[in-house]
């Protein structure tokens, strides 16, 4: 609808509660800055305005929705009262200039969670900053070189990883100024300690490494790993993405990790993707504890305060404390679930995983490439569909969207040809997991040209993913005049 300048004069008198101008009224505008026509916007009825946004939250899929086993995601069930609480205005009111003296609880709950991760995870601090995985991963690399700098031994510019590391490692590793060297898998898919002997010299400054690994498998030797990679002066670093396969089973910090990076987001309840906000704190062992971001949260006398007297401190990592609301959902999920309901959810994840992987696998249409036992995520290969159907994991993939389901990673990791990497998580009903199966195996008996012209039923047909990331186009050109 229309308004003219002089409609929105009472309104914003209003707004400023009746006070007298203390700005210019709109309808001052000089002549020439004043709209000569009515904005063309379109003039609706409520009732159509209210559906046209209704219809579009239908077309959007979520966890709330259905399954969505994006693996190396954990796309989990987040329980509501996480948000719930996370809503309270005790908390979402709070202003991170405060005084230490008005956000007392606030700094407990940081407090508390710290040494909650440093429970889970086995080290000895934790820094709540970072916000998502990949930036704890840099906080990581900085306190690698920080460590290595204060021991006179800066010659180490060499960060290892395997070539199933996630993306975001290499790319951290570089964003540090390191240069990256990646070893090759065995065939068994875990690390090949005789690469990685070959790899490791007094220029290494840190090896990276998930456990289990993106093909979902435990590194069986990796306390062989953790031993010869401190003979040679270098660090091992965690990344920890994959924590919901092994919570209350086995820590990082027993493995012999002295860095580690948790995805709170994606194993401690925050509803994720679409860029955030998340949180990536870093837990680390004694020896890097000098290092940390500032301010720390120490407790004195029974009062929580921000300490800056870190000499040999990196410095920041991000404004303020980290994301405040996601590192909340993390401590109520943690109290919620316990000790043994972490536990629990591991051994569901993985139990899960593995029922899935041996349904699709006996089909024969889906082989399942490195060694059989998996953890919480597994992937397999559509190779064989390629050869005799020239279905490709892509087409899969699409062909999901038809059934009304999200599809797997795919892909990734880059050593499985026509990857589909799956993760169900703990959260789902074995009939959702039934449902998804039977589709997975359809589709794999489907006309292979119904397939690869997938999607059929969604409001965006199958988009050039390439022109998508080359030339993407973010905004809705509405007003066109
Ligand atoms: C998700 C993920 C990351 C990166 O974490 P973000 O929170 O997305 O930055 C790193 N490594 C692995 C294995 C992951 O799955």
């Amino acid at each position: 609808m229309y308004h003219s300048a002089r409609y929105e004069e009472p309104l914003l008198n209003q707004l400023q509660g009746g006070r007298s101008h203390t700005f210019t009224p709109v309808a001052d505008l000089p002549e020439s800055l004043r709209r000569t026509k009515p904005l063309n916007i379109p003039n609706l009825e409520e009732s159509q305005v209210v559906r046209h946004f209704l219809h579009l939250s239908q077309q959007n899929y979520g966890i709330d929705t259905g399954i969505y086993p994006l693996g190396s995601c954990t796309m989990k069930y987040n329980p509501k009262i996480c948000e719930e609480i996370a809503k309270w205005e005790c908390f979402s009111h709070t202003h991170p200039c405060q005084n230490h003296d008005t956000v007392q609880g606030n700094l407990r709950i940081m407090y508390e969670l710290s040494e909650m991760l440093c429970e889970l995870t086995g080290m000895h601090e934790f820094a709540l900053q970072p916000a998502a995985g990949a930036h704890g991963e840099f906080l990581g690399m900085l306190l690698t070189q920080a460590y290595h700098a204060s021991r006179n031994d800066s010659n180490r510019t060499e960060v290892i990883l395997p070539d199933t590391s996630h993306g975001t490692n290499p790319a951290s590793a570089a964003m540090a100024g390191y240069s990256v060297v990646e070893i090759p898998s065995t065939n068994e898919g875990t690390i090949d300690l005789a690469a990685l002997e070959n790899a490791l010299s007094n220029k290494t400054a840190c090896f990276m490494l998930t456990n289990p690994n993106t093909l979902g498998i435990f590194e069986s030797e990796i306390s062989e790993i953790a031993r010869i990679v401190h003979r040679s002066g270098a660090l091992l670093y965690y990344d920890g993405a994959n924590m919901n396969a092994i919570m209350g089973k086995t820590r990082p910090g027993d493995m012999g990790f002295d860095i580690v990076h948790l995805n709170l987001h994606k194993t401690f309840s925050t509803p994720h993707g679409g860029g955030g906000p998340g949180a990536g704190p870093i837990g680390v062992k004694e020896k890097l504890i000098p290092f940390l971001p500032l301010p720390r949260i120490k407790k004195k006398q029974g009062r929580y305060l921000f300490d800056y007297d870190y000499l040999h401190s990196i410095g920041k990592i991000k404004d303020f404390y980290g994301n405040f609301s996601v590192l909340l959902k993390a401590y109520v999920y943690i109290l919620l679930m316990g000790k043994e309901g972490l536990t629990e959810a591991s051994e569901i994840a993985v139990l899960n995983a593995n029922y899935m992987k041996h349904k699709l696998i006996q089909s024969k249409h889906y082989t399942l490439p490195f060694r059989q036992l998996r953890k919480h995520e597994f992937v397999l290969s559509c190779d064989q569909l390629l050869q005799t159907k020239n279905i490709r994991a892509m087409d899969i993939a699409k062909r999901l969207l038809d059934y009304g389901l999200h599809p797997p990673t795919v892909y990734f990791p880059l050593i499985v040809k026509e990857a589909l990497m799956i993760e169900p998580t703990e959260s789902e009903t074995k009939k959702t997991i039934d449902m998804y199966i039977d589709a997975l195996l359809s589709i794999a008996q489907e006309d292979p040209e119904l397939v690869k012209n997938a999607p059929q039923n969604t409001p965006v047909k199958r988009i050039d993913e390439a022109q998508a990331i080359k030339n993407p186009v973010l905004t809705w050109n509405m007003i066109r005049d």
